[in-house]
């Protein structure tokens, strides 16, 4: 295609690039809890973001950051995109209800070194009451974005900084960490993003991820943007009541790429009754990626063959991997056809080989690709311990470079997140995985490994089990940890579906739980916990937290339907 002959520095520049090309396109729709939808086109959305950074101009924020925190999407796109080119350094905040609101706000804002808190004008009361009592100093500045997307677009002269915004972590792991996120790494990402995926002006994204986070807001808003296509956008919370909402919108905005980490495509089988595909079109579909999460091989043939009848095509899953550490995307390209997928022996004799097998084999397992890794990135295995890069089949650890590889967390130490590799810098992802045939296998999180008397095991292949073992199971309701026993002793931690709790045999369940584990990995579970529906702590984006259920555990903080230990009368 024949555009861009401008020099594009920043993500705005593509906007207004696109405002003047097609003024009257929708850029985004934004589909409300009451069934309406509210559109912004290009024209409005870039007169609106220069009508507010000429506001911001005069209260003197350029190259400070700036807590964003909106409910509204409309708000916060216009918002962010208004940040880039009045150079303030946007930091997107969940907007979160309930107590942990509070305390989460307050880390964010001490971690981020906020001057100022972006929202509207009818948060202000409680955000002043919530943040000025521990913060005297944050100033709260609402915004009054209808009016700005009613203007004719002031004309402030753009004022970029070379730091676009500060991307916070999901926090699988612990609490979530500012990634510097620079106005270079962001456009070089997003390159990469539509030479894997192929979006072009003629796509229609959908999606309902949440926008604070890498995937919705790299991956999502800021690609529609850069690519000048249209988008199609609702809340998380109405996915997660009601999933047939995400399958319905793609069958009625002809939508062409949507995605979700694994569970969600989990989900859709076991909400959506089979009444309700009569009314789905997915025949639109071109790019259905899966990421953020491990990939599962049994979710994707579960969906494909469910949703085939709606006109779901296998060959359209795009598995995925990625970082907000690398900006987003680090593998996703696809050969044609369906997702590549290989059987490997379950049990790994020592060292990091893996071994191939066949998938008739009993002892297979077999695990899904997340892709080949785009020109522009470049991704070495290190094996853990001697620094060596891992040759096909070899298990280490996945390390980075690239021009998406951010700089590293805001204000922290970042020594130990890069290697010096070949006099470059390659950034530690702290996730294993290996190469072949050119494809990246991604394994797990050094973290989430489980070392139960020498042997390594990861915790998604027997949370995979034990989900399978009874319907009462909720299938991304499973998480195992060790504790710091000798040798290190296994914990289950299971929720149960709404529906089985009442009538429940604990006792039958933990006992087949029990059996199944020992018998397929041969260890003993030292503890087993049912829990009711969303006992296990997640992150805002739905991410297991396996290190906080160990803490969790240990302080007794789960509240168990029934416990393997209590009904062998001991304690812990
Ligand atoms: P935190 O860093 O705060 O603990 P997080 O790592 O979950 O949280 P993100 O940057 O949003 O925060 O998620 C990236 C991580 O998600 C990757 O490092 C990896 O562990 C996991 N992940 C992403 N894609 C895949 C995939 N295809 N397969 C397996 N895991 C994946
Ligand atoms: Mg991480």
């Amino acid at each position: 295609m024949m555009h861009m002959h401008i020099a594009q520095n920043s993500i705005v520049d593509y906007l207004f690039h696109h405002a003047d090309d097609f003024p009257a396109k929708s850029a985004f729709t934004i589909l409300q809890e009451d069934g309406s939808e509210r559109t912004i086109k290009y024209r409005e959305l870039a007169a609106a973001v220069k009508t507010l950074a000429a506001q911001w101009k005069r209260e003197s924020l350029a190259g400070t950051n700036v807590l964003l925190i909106y409910q509204d999407i409309p708000e916060f796109i216009i918002a962010f995109l208004a940040c880039q080119y009045a150079g303030i350094i946007a930091v997107p905040v969940p907007y979160l209800k309930g107590t942990k609101r509070v305390a989460r706000l307050l880390g964010i804002m001490e971690d981020a070194q906020a001057a100022a808190v972006f929202c509207t004008l009818d948060s202000v009361p409680h955000l002043e009451r919530e943040l000025t009592a521990n913060a005297p100093a944050i100033r709260i500045i609402p915004t009054s974005i209808s009016d700005a997307i009613n203007s004719d677009g002031d004309t402030v002269a753009a004022q970029p900084n070379e730091i676009s915004f500060i991307q916070y972590t999901s926090g699988s792991t612990g609490s979530p960490k500012g990634v510097v996120v620079t106005a270079q790494n962001l456009l070089h990402n997003q390159q990469l993003i539509k030479n894997t995926f192929g979006c072009d002006r003629d796509a229609v994204i959908f999606s309902w991820l949440p926008f604070h986070h890498d995937m919705g807001l790299i991956g999502n808003i800021l690609h529609t943007v850069y690519v000048g296509c249209r988008c199609v956008l609702m809340s998380p919370y109405h996915f997660i009541q009601t999933p047939l909402k995400w399958l319905k919108a793609i069958s009625h905005y002809r939508v062409t790429h949507s995605g979700a980490p694994n569970f969600a495509y989990d989900l859709c089988v076991e909400k959506i009754p089979p009444a309700e595909l009569q009314e789905l079109d997915l025949s639109s579909w071109r790019v259905a990626y899966n990421g953020s999460e491990p990939v599962r091989y049994t979710t994707l043939q579960r969906f494909a063959a469910y949703f085939e009848p709606a006109g779901f095509k296998p060959e359209v899953f795009y598995p995925c991997y990625g970082l907000a550490e690398a900006t987003l995307l680090v593998a996703g390209i696809k050969e044609s056809g369906s997702a590549a997928t290989i059987a490997i022996e379950k049990e790994q004799v020592a060292g990091n080989s893996i071994r191939l097998t066949n998938k008739s084999d009993a002892q297979a397992q077999i695990i899904v690709t997340s892709g080949s890794v785009p020109e522009g990135m470049e991704v070495r295995i290190i094996a853990p311990g001697d620094g060596k890069t891992c040759g096909e089949l070899e298990e280490g650890e996945i390390c980075i470079s690239g021009d998406s590889v951010t700089r590293g967390y805001w204000n922290k130490d970042n020594s130990s997140t890069f290697y010096r590799l070949d006099q470059r810098q390659f950034l530690r992802t702290g996730d294993l995985g290996f190469f072949y045939n050119g494809q990246l296998f991604v394994r797990g999180r050094l973290t989430d490994m489980l070392i139960i008397r020498g042997r390594n095991i990861y915790p998604y292949d027997i949370e995979q089990l034990v989900a399978g073992c009874d319907a009462a199971v909720e299938t991304n309701g499973v998480a195992a940890f060790c504790v710091d026993k000798p040798g290190g002793e296994l914990v289950i931690v299971a929720e149960i579906k709404r529906a089985f709790v009442q009538q429940l045999n604990t006792a039958a369940l933990i006992a087949t739980i029990a059996r199944a584990v020992s018998g397929t990995f041969g260890t003993a579970v030292h503890d087993i916990l049912l829990l009711a529906p969303l006992g296990i702590p997640r992150t805002t984006s739905g991410k297991l937290q396996r290190v906080k259920c160990r803490e969790f555990y240990q302080a007794g903080d789960f509240n168990p339907i029934a416990s393997l230990l209590a009904m062998e009368g001991k304690n812990n």
